[in-house]
């Protein structure tokens, strides 16, 4: 079989990578036509309902399937639906980016086009009504540039203006048609001004009843941003360029200093919560928004995501080529077979048991945060351990997808290693389900959904013990809280810890396989879904409703 140096999306390497997939035609075995997902599988059936019920108004520049690069947009629409399924009313406020596929939105409708505001002129703003995988979403179309391209990020406009923009308008479009959520839930730097906007003028003009609350998802984006971009959207930028305001700290004495739209909504949101206990922690310790947050630190939560068990369910994934679930894993064995022989990774077929060779997969963004030398280590060390590993990773770093380039042709010649540079939800499906390990050594990781995602599909983690992964992968080698076992943990940032903790865990998989049955169903049993903790954000939203600010 010729097996490709380097498999790309493109038109090209999809016909190369015929070759190497068992389908007649000649689309990738990911990409063949799949049912529509069945929201009604979600497993929340039991989930009772809340008895002082709210408005939740999400405005988010991510929400999973439709507009999703990484975690933020799983977390949007997880968190959406647990709330709705609790009694409560929620509506996602998103951009209209051009590249949502508008297939995948039921009901889309045009309901209103109005003008909100941006550097000295009102522009006409188009806001659709639409319902995606269960979820009523507001999409808000500016008639300008902002939101044109074929990515979520990196258009050709200016991001920071678009999305000063973007919360402006849902503002907007809320004192014009009425709407008086209970809560705005704003999320990350690009809608962290919105907050400022808010007790700037709509507070103060109309919207009375709102409270808002902030979750920052990874504090490495601050939305860097002048006062005169500040300005474009109507406010006073030079108003908030005080230390106890908006101003990132890191600039004061330099010409010109600047502004953090991140820092101004932690200073403006009614309650600020990120995404791990631990995460908060390391937050309060390091980091220039350290200061801010201790000031803060009466209304900053922490609050472990949880995973959509609706989108993510192995019993039901439409995704998957046999489904499967804790009482009956039979189907994983289908899922691995199906990728080893759909990537032309050997294996050995059910009859002999695809289980003697472990599979690990890294399905990740490929940026530093990410550890990316500790990949490159794994892809070496897992072959050198006789095992397969699969990365599914996306660089938006022109010298880091070189680089990966570079490993993929070394290494996708053989048939133990496959590294897929690009983004593929479909995929990331098959390959959960396919793992026996999930590996996840990052380097700092506010939460980490890839973890709790591969747990659910029977996937062991292997993982670097920071952040949320500290909070939720506990070694199976230690043997002061046994019950909690459930992976590898390795501290270092070195090569060395990793291998270490892959050693164990392939010596584990190989060696005690009944154990290794046991710890496989124990993790799929574990509830790392938002019925889980969607009840803490909603004692947040409560405790915040009656905050006057
Ligand atoms: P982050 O938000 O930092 O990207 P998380 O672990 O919180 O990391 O969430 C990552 C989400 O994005 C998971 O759902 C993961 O499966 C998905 N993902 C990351 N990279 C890819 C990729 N290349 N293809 C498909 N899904 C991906």
């Amino acid at each position: 079989m010729t097996i490709i140096a380097l498999i790309h999306d493109t038109e090209v390497s999809r016909l190369v990578l015929s070759k190497l997939v068992l389908v007649s035609d000649e689309i990738p075995f990911w990409k063949k036509e799949f049912p529509s997902l069945d929201i009604s599988s979600n497993g929340h059936v039991n989930v009772p309902k809340d008895s002082d019920l709210m408005h939740i108004a999400h405005v988010t520049a991510e929400m999973a399937p439709i507009a999703k690069v990484g975690g933020l947009g799983d977390v949007v629409t997880g968190l959406a639906r647990a709330c709705l399924t609790r009694g409560h009313k929620v509506d996602v406020f998103l951009p209209f980016y051009e590249c949502i596929n508008k297939q995948q939105i039921n009901d889309l409708t045009l309901v209103v086009t109005y003008d909100s505001f941006h550097d000295e002129n009102w522009i006409p703003v188009n806001m659709y009504r639409g319902v995606v995988s269960g979820i009523p979403v507001m999409f808000v179309e500016p008639t300008n540039h902002f939101f044109k391209g074929q990515n979520v990020y990196g258009g050709s406009y200016d991001e920071l203006e678009a999305y000063l923009f973007f919360s402006r308008a849902c503002l907007e479009w809320m004192q014009v048609t009425g709407t008086q959520p209970d809560i705005i839930h704003v999320h990350e730097w690009q809608t962290g001004g919105l907050p400022l906007l808010y007790w700037d003028m709509y507070h103060y003009l109309c919207l009375k009843k709102p409270r808002i609350v902030l979750t920052i998802h990874n504090m490495e984006h601050y939305g860097e941003c002048r006062k005169e971009q500040l300005s474009k959207c109507g406010l006073d930028g030079s108003t908030y360029a005080t230390e106890e305001k908006a101003v990132d700290d890191r600039t004061i004495g330099h010409n010109p200093e600047r502004l953090s739209l991140l820092k101004g909504g932690i200073v403006y949101s009614n309650s600020v919560v990120t995404v791990s206990p631990t995460y908060l922690k390391e937050t309060l310790c390091s980091g220039w928004l350290a200061g801010t947050l201790i000031r803060h630190r009466d209304k900053y939560f922490g609050v472990l995501n949880g995973i959509d068990t609706t989108i993510w369910n192995p019993a039901t994934d439409v995704f998957l080529p046999a489904k499967f679930d804790a009482s009956n894993i039979e189907g994983k064995k289908i899922c691995k077979l199906h990728v080893q022989k759909g990537l032309g990774l050997a294996s050995e077929g059910l009859e002999q048991g695809p289980d003697r060779v472990p599979l690990v997969v890294c399905i990740t963004r490929l940026v530093a945060q990410k550890g990316l030398h500790l990949i490159t280590n794994a892809i070496k060390y897992v072959e050198e351990l006789g095992g397969q590993l699969v990365v599914l990773g996306k660089a938006s770093d022109a010298r880091v997808e070189r680089e990966f380039e570079g490993l993929a042709k070394l290494h996708n010649q053989g048939s133990s290693v496959r590294i897929l540079l690009m983004y593929s939800e479909e995929l990331s499906h098959m390959l959960y389900a396919a793992a026996d390990m999930v590996l996840v050594p990052s380097i700092y990781e506010p939460c980490g959904l890839a973890q709790m995602i591969g747990m659910r599909y029977g996937a062991i983690p292997v993982v670097r013990k920071t952040g949320g992964l500290a909070d939720t992968v506990f070694d199976m080698d230690d043997h002061s809280q046994p019950e909690l076992a459930n992976g590898f943990v390795f501290e270092g940032i070195d090569e060395g810890s990793l291998n270490n903790s892959l050693d164990r865990a392939f010596s584990y998989y190989q060696q005690k396989a009944d154990e290794w049955g046991g710890i496989v169903k124990k993790v799929m049993q574990t509830d790392n879904s938002w019925n889980n903790t969607a009840g803490k954000y909603i004692d947040i939203y409560n405790s915040v409703r009656v905050k006057e600010y």
